[in-house]
């Protein structure tokens, strides 16, 4: 995590708005309001939220030896992972939720260990090249209609590759405990912003297509990798600024409601929202 620049660092003071937020408005308002309004802390973190995030850790390290032409050997990238755990894990200052699958310390290190050794013996970049680790972009928003907005868009880019006649492909790793389906990568708005972040600072043109692709360690019990791609186009980008606008909109007109779903089991304010 110490090499990634924050989001605050992006903004330099600037409105600005996330992937990761527009999602959560999209998800559900009320969360939105509790977490970027109120700035509550979470009530507890979920283990598998701290897994994923030593992961992350772990694959940029992987990721930045290979662009400077010296892969780290797999030991290396699981005591990145298993220190950064540790760490998080020990430093947290929230309660920590485990899992049936990891109910302790022990067992997140030892599946996350797994979850490296099958992705590492699994993945390889090919004739791609490493063009950045954990790029961070931001960029002017703009409306649909190409109207500039006072608002800019940020986000940081797991992985960027070159393929050997110079075209990009936008990789982002995900944890997750079953399959993804092509459906939700083709539909996915994360690499959407993205691609609009990397058309904005002219990795492409504004009328280019890019390919983009989640990279998936599943957390089953003999992990799996599942690598899914999608392309991106101009009027992706252009369906996304729609988006964004209106939860810019309906976040200006306070408009916050619960949003009953599946992901009310691993909300982060279940308790507060019961009063709400
Ligand atoms: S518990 Fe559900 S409805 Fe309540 S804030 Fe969380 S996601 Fe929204």
């Amino acid at each position: 995590m110490s090499e990634r620049k924050t989001l605050e660092q992006l903004t330099d003071g600037e409105l600005h708005i996330s992937h990761s937020q527009i999602s959560t408005y999209q998800n559900c308002s009320l969360k939105y309001f509790f977490r970027y309004v109120e700035g509550r802390k979470a009530e507890s973190v979920n283990i598998s939220v701290t897994v994923g995030s030593s992961i992350h850790t772990a694959l940029a390290t992987l990721y930045r030896s290979i662009k400077a032409n010296h892969t780290e050997p797999l030991e290396a990238i699981t005591e990145t992972f298993k220190t950064c755990l540790s760490l998080d894990i020990e430093n947290s200052e929230l309660p920590i939720i485990y899992s049936k699958t990891t109910p302790d310390k022990e067992s997140a290190i030892a599946m996350g260990v797994k979850m490296l050794e099958v992705f590492y013996n699994t993945v390889n970049i090919g004739d791609y090249s490493v063009v950045d680790v954990e790029l961070p972009l931001s960029a002017q928003l703009y409306t649909h209609e190409g109207k500039p907005t006072d608002f800019k868009l940020v986000g940081i880019i797991d992985l960027l590759l070159k393929s050997p006649s110079g075209d990009l492909l936008v990789v982002d790793f995900k944890t997750a405990s079953k399959s993804i389906s092509k459906t939700a990568v083709d539909e996915d708005t994360q690499l959407t912003a993205y691609s609009y972040l990397l058309a904005s600072n002219k990795f492409i043109t504004s009328t280019s297509d890019i390919e983009c692709q989640y990279c998936v360690l599943l957390k089953t019990k003999e992990p799996k990798i599942q690598q899914i791609s999608t392309i991106r186009t101009r009027s992706d980008r252009r369906r996304f600024a729609k988006i964004a606008n209106v939860v810019l909109a309906a976040i200006d007109a306070k408009i916050f409601m619960p949003v009953q779903s599946w992901l009310c089991s691993s909300c982060d304010y279940s308790t507060i929202c019961k009063k709400w």
